[in-house]
């Protein structure tokens, strides 16, 4: 049997385990300290422990996944983290700096099978998903790398937002939500966490009663159905009309806000018309809707290009004069790649080259 790493498990299914084991259940509280809080790097570490249930812990569990490949720290402290999995393959996780704080983007899946035409990850078809360990431990190391930068730095955002779709991801992702959210470890709050999706309408409902205060940010990119269909497949499954009901079921539940990404396609997605479409199209729900323009980071694979930056600054004043809260996102890090998928598309590219000349 592979063994799981202890990044996967949430306080209450240790306990449990202990609990099979003989142990004390608080036991786990006290682990908890040592991975979270102390964040050693080792069973042996946990010197409160007896040595026999240190050794019964490594030989059941692993540490991290995670294989450090490349760091890259631009300019603005945004830094990057190519990651090496116990198969081989590689994943991304990014930190950036904000004025409110420390956020992290976690990838959740190895490639995406949604396939959106606009994005780098969507060229590599989803060979599986991440285990719940796997997306704990990137938060974990990038919380370590601060700590060894001695500055008493912490990650204080987290957003679901790097590959994959984590609605395709659901169980995994929502235990690693409540493993950092969890009080006696990280405590990430979970109104500092975000998870986008691409519109799996099923999977917002759900989300709708987990009864937690995650936001959530949806994957618009288009004001009708045509224009949406032509850039995500997905939109053929649930279009929008199905994906709206989700959403207004979710804001029925939770009274909690949503975030609209909108990635501003040059002639695509971006005229007036296209502004003034999408806000009528939530102008029902107008005290509760955030859009976020962003600028789209071009792929060499794919034929779209980034809105110009009038139209870019006309489409924002539309949205404006309709009262539709919006803001056009900073970009990060851009000269490093920061982009979703980027930095592991174009490493797996040379790698390829390296194999094929
Ligand atoms: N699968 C989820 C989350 C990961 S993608 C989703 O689609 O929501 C995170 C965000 O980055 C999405 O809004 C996605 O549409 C956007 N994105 C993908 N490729 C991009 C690119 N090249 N430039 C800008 N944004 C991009
Ligand atoms: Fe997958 Fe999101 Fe990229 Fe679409 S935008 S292919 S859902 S990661």
């Amino acid at each position: 049997m592979e063994k799981e790493s202890i990044y996967g498990l949430t306080r209450e299914q240790l306990g449990a385990q202990f609990l099979e084991w003989g142990e004390k259940k608080f036991r786990a509280d006290q682990v908890w300290q040592w991975l979270y809080r102390k964040r050693v790097s080792s069973f042996q570490e946990m010197t409160n422990l007896s040595d026999a249930l240190r050794q019964r812990m490594e030989e059941h569990f692993t540490f991290s996944p995670l294989k450090e490949v490349v760091v890259q720290r631009a300019e603005d402290k945004t830094t990057k983290f190519l990651f090496q999995l116990e198969d081989d393959s590689m994943i991304e996780t990014v930190l950036m700096y904000h004025n409110y704080g420390l956020s992290v983007c976690v990838t959740t899946q190895l490639g995406c099978n949604i396939g959106c035409k606009f994005c780098a990850s969507g060229l590599l078809p989803k060979q599986r998903d991440l285990t719940t360990g796997e997306i704990t431990a990137q938060i974990m190391y990038i919380q370590r790398y601060l700590d060894q930068r001695g500055e008493g730095e912490k990650v204080s955002h987290i957003v679901v937002m790097g590959i994959g779709e984590p609605f395709d991801n659901y169980e995994n992702v929502m235990r690693f939500i409540r493993i950092v959210n969890d009080d006696k470890g990280l405590a990430i709050g979970a109104r500092h966490m975000t998870v986008s999706t691409s519109g799996l309408a099923p999977k917002i409902r759900e989300f709708a009663r987990e009864g937690i205060q995650v936001n959530l940010a949806v994957s618009l990119h288009a004001s009708n159905n045509d224009v949406r269909s032509s850039m995500m497949r997905i939109n053929r499954k649930y279009p929008m009309e199905e994906l709206f009901d989700a959403i207004y079921e979710y804001t029925r539940l939770t009274n909690r806000r949503v975030t609209f990404e909108h990635i501003m396609i040059d002639g695509v997605n971006d005229s007036p018309d296209n502004a003034q479409e999408l806000a009528d199209l939530l102008q029902p729900m107008r005290k509760l809707a955030y859009v976020n323009l962003i600028p789209y980071n071009p792929v060499p694979e794919n034929p779209y290009r980034r809105s110009k930056p009038e139209a870019i600054t006309q489409f924002f004043d539309i949205l404006m004069q309709n009262n539709i809260n919006c803001v056009v996102r900073k970009e990060f890090g851009t000269e490093i790649e920061a982009a979703c998928g980027q930095l592991r598309s174009q490493y797996e590219r040379k790698r390829r080259q390296r194999v094929s000349g």
